[in-house]
């Protein structure tokens, strides 16, 4: 199949679901200009004093709470980002009650932002924080005005966002899992499925519609029922009206 025919066969798998489960990685942002943190132009190649993923940990943040912020502020919050055609045909396909549940690694908010309601967002959210001291929520300007947000309290506000060495909401998890055991037909785009739990989470589909809309090889390309090597934005928007 050529890419037009694989969009045709896109196309009539989304006209004939009723259960549409999408779970995406960094690749759906990129769309909107936000850095893929594992891509060769993405952060880890970019020069700190400490890698990303030392800086983005439990412990740096406990014992470098400035250094944290400072590089959180620069490089996680992306600021001015508008959701891309991607995000705003998942969220019509929700509406067209079509699909169920979004499922994603990002933390930028952008599914919310283009209208969909039903986001699981596996690695939290720069658009919640938190006191760790009376775990009042606070919104994320608290964190962009300050160099250590601190609630009233006198508490530091932590961005509810998983760092490394924490563990993911489990709860979410068994929900992600129950979406996808239910999908009549699971995408997935914009990951390379290297990250867990992306790569656990589709051994949950049981169904014979599982698309893998990605730019780059996959281990998976294998395995998917209909592989398609370009953007998440431009394949969806031509399939979603
Ligand atoms: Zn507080």
């Amino acid at each position: 199949m050529n890419l037009e025919q694989k969009i045709i066969k896109l196309s009539e798998y989304i006209n004939q679901a009723r259960n549409i489960v999408f779970f995406g990685g960094a690749g759906v942002s990129t769309e909107s200009g936000i850095p893929d943190f594992r891509s060769v132009d993405g952060l880890y190649n970019q020069e700190y004093d400490y890698p990303p993923e030392v800086i983005l940990s439990a412990s740096f943040f406990k014992n470098k709470t400035a250094e944290f912020f400072k590089f959180y502020k620069n490089k996680m919050i992306a600021k001015d980002v508008k959701p891309n055609a991607a995000h705003f045909a998942l969220a019509k396909l929700e509406q067209q009650k079509k699909l169920r549940a979004v499922i994603t690694q990002n933390i930028d908010g952008l599914h919310q932002m283009a209208g969909s309601q039903n986001v699981l967002e596996l690695h939290g959210s720069v658009h919640r924080n938190f006191c760790m001291v009376c775990r009042k929520p606070h919104g994320i300007e608290i964190i962009l005005e300050s160099e250590i947000p601190k609630c009233a309290c006198g508490g530091i506000v932590k961005p509810d966002v998983v760092l490394y060495e924490e563990h993911l909401n489990n709860e979410m998890l068994v929900q992600a899992t129950n979406y996808i055991s239910k999908a009549d037909v699971l995408i997935i785009g914009g990951t390379s499925l290297r990250v867990y739990p992306a790569a656990s989470l589709i051994y949950d589909y049981a169904g014979d519609k599982l698309v893998l809309i990605n730019n780059s090889e996959t281990t998976f390309d294998e395995r998917v029922n209909l592989l398609i090597r370009t953007s998440i934005g431009s394949a969806l928007g031509k399939c979603v009206l």
